[in-house]
């Protein structure tokens, strides 16, 4: 039984879906081939997933390919209840997924999706990986595969499979450079610049800005910080990382100098109590701090609302705390993801090639989870060569080829310099 705020709003949930399948070509080319090919034909699929009108678009793949599906929000804050019920409504999946539900709700809806005793599990962040793992093991005997969206999902797999706890083979779609290279940069870098405008209407040029980790998000969310004017001062805690930040042109320094200037923190490290109280009382008065990492736990969320002495609501995602001789800090989406709660996820485009790669990965498992061990594998460089084709293709783009000599000469060792 879904669980909904209200099936009547999917009306209004079917043109968005629409609006923004016109954006995910590569994806509707592979929803129209897996129409007539139906490679999903008895799987129970059981996805944990932003419900957005990408993943929608996603879903409606996976279903004309012949899959019966479950679909459950990954994080509360960026259901969008229109489009959960056109997915329930238009699309046919199970859906359990409500706007702003609480904790005890939240998983209650995981554990919903889990009815369907799935054959094949599609993870964002490791949830109901762990929660099969953990509470419904009986699930396991059923279970081909899974896939895996997202960085921190990636690594807490990685960590099961260390400890011989991964019972099925799992692909890691994140590590897919269809992936990470463009929804984890340009996704973030936009989606993050986006939430924190949306919640403050602050003006980026001019400011500073800090950026609390440089991986493929932080890179993007600097990148394009840069871009509006602001100025960027990357902390990190890997060399590779930092120098790298330092040779692309910003500031590199420890979080603890850093908490003179920053007007804006950006956690992104995908870890937990990166801004500790401590570092908030150090900081500017009125510094406003988000996160584009990892659920809620990058910063000391907690600990603020413990020590503030009082508290208003400035804006919709936008809460100021005061600290007893201390600065005012400005918190927005209550420390989680800002780019999904106070803007809208990642746009169409980037999600196209994430879920395209997806959506293969799960074929990828049907056909060969057979010859599998449990582990994190790796997504075959086919899959990712046709979505970028598809892509450059969708783009009007037209790239060159190698000549037969240069092939060989990239080949052949015997041919020398
Ligand atoms: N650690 C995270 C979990 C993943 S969020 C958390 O704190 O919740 C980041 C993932 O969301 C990315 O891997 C990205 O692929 C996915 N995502 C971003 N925009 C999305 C959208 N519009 N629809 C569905 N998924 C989206």
């Amino acid at each position: 039984m879904s669980m909904l705020r209200d099936i009547s709003l999917a009306g209004a949930g079917q043109t968005k879906i629409e609006f923004a399948s016109r954006r995910m070509p590569v994806l509707a080319a592979l929803a129209e081939r897996f129409a007539e090919t139906k490679p999903f034909a008895g799987h129970r699929i059981a996805a944990c997933l932003h419900v957005t009108t990408e993943t929608a678009n996603m879903c409606k793949a996976l279903v004309a390919g012949g899959a019966e599906l479950a679909l459950c929000a990954s994080n509360p804050l960026s259901t969008k209840d229109d489009v959960a019920a056109s997915i329930q409504r238009d699309i046919g999946a199970e859906v359990f997924a409500i706007y702003g539900c609480d904790r005890e709700t939240f998983y209650k809806q995981v554990q919903g999706v889990l009815d369907i005793r799935p054959t094949i599990v599609v993870d964002d962040g490791a949830d109901l990986t762990s929660i099969i793992h953990n509470d419904y093991p009986q699930l396991l005997e059923d279970i081909i595969g899974g896939t895996e969206v997202t960085s921190t999902g990636v690594l807490r797999m990685r960590n099961m499979e260390t400890d011989g706890a991964l019972k099925y083979p799992v692909l890691p779609t994140n590590d897919a450079a269809t992936k990470h290279l463009f929804d984890n940069r340009y996704g973030t870098g936009q989606n993050t610049i986006d939430g924190i405008l949306r919640a403050t209407n602050m003006l980026l040029a001019g400011s500073t800005v800090v950026i609390v980790g440089y991986g493929w998000c932080g890179r993007g969310v600097a990148m394009r910080a840069r871009g509006m004017g602001a100025n960027v001062i990357i902390t990190e805690i890997d060399p590779i990382r930092a120098l790298e930040a330092k040779l692309d042109g910003l500031l590199v320094m420890k979080l603890d100098d850093a908490l003179a200037h920053g007007d804006i923190y950006v956690t992104v490290t995908g870890n937990r109590d990166v801004i500790t109280l401590s570092h908030m009382e150090r900081m500017k008065d009125g510094a406003v701090i988000c996160n584009s990492g990892h659920f809620d736990v990058e910063i000391a969320v907690e600990a603020l609302q413990k020590a503030a002495v009082d508290r208003r609501e400035l804006r919709p995602n936008c809460v100021e705390y005061v600290l007893a001789d201390g600065p005012r800090i400005i918190l927005l989406a209550e420390g989680r993801l800002v780019g999904q709660s106070a803007a809208e996820a990642h746009p169409a485009e980037v999600m196209d090639m994430t879920f395209s790669t997806q959506a293969l990965g799960v074929q990828y498992l049907i056909e060969n989870a057979a010859s599998m061990k449990p582990g994190v594998h790796e997504i075959p460089r086919s899959i990712e060569n046709i979505v970028a084709s598809a892509k450059l293709e969708a783009y009007g783009v037209t790239i060159d080829t190698l000549s037969d000599a240069q092939q060989s000469y990239l080949t052949d060792w015997r041919v020398g310099t």
